[in-house]
């Protein structure tokens, strides 16, 4: 009986883009590794769950530090812009070229133009966020910071309708055109990230 085999296939299974065959053939990779590589592995993923922690302000992972909210959040509140980015990878490639310092808002996934599937996008969320921040008095601007997909513009232009009648003394804009069709943030470098954001477009 392969029941362990299957067992442990099934959990890779669930991974994202990761089919059948793609997770039988993890486990035998592991069944090759020796003792000292599997204890590394299952040491890293119990200590990632223990270590990190999501920002209750921008839903980013961050290293736990005895706060429910992270540093760039903490460094950034009495910022005026706000930054909608599809994911973590994306919030880090924008933050480490120091372009643009002000709030972030990590989405978590795109709208889904089939209402009926499920769609991961913290949008709630992120209205209670930006209710909140008008209500003090601190945001001026909301920045979409999305990559150039046609998901990421049905997102872009589902939030911007539901965003601009919510809130309509804010100024909505969009990274510029200086990012091409299928372009990835995460994988945009400083030079493109900085022309995208100099030359955002104001809807
Ligand atoms: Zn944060």
């Amino acid at each position: 009986m392969n029941n362990r085999i299957d067992k442990l296939a099934s959990l890779f299974e669930s991974f994202p883009g990761i089919g059948k065959r793609q997770a039988r053939r993890f486990v035998y990779f592991l069944l090759h590794k020796d003792n000292s590589y599997i204890h590394e592995l299952t040491s890293g993923i119990v200590h990632v769950k223990s270590e990190i922690d999501q920002c209750q302000e921008c839903y980013r992972f961050f290293t736990k530090n005895g706060s429910s909210i992270c540093p760039v959040c903490t460094d950034n509140q009495s910022s005026t812009q706000l930054m909608i980015v599809e994911k973590d990878a994306d919030f880090e490639n924008l933050h480490k070229t120091k372009i643009y310092e002000g709030k972030y808002f990590i989405l978590g996934g795109h709208i889904n133009a089939n209402e009926k599937k499920r769609s991961f996008a913290r949008v709630d969320q992120l209205i209670n966020r930006i209710k909140r921040d008008t209500e003090s008095g601190t945001l001026t601007e909301i920045i979409f910071g999305l990559s150039i997909s046609p998901e990421a513009e049905h997102t872009r232009i589902r939030l911007y309708t539901m965003l601009k009648d919510q809130f309509p003394n804010l100024t909505f804009s969009t990274l510029g055109r200086g990012l091409s069709t299928g372009t990835e943030l995460e994988y945009s470098d400083t030079e493109t990230l900085k022309h995208a954001f100099n030359s955002r477009i104001t809807q």
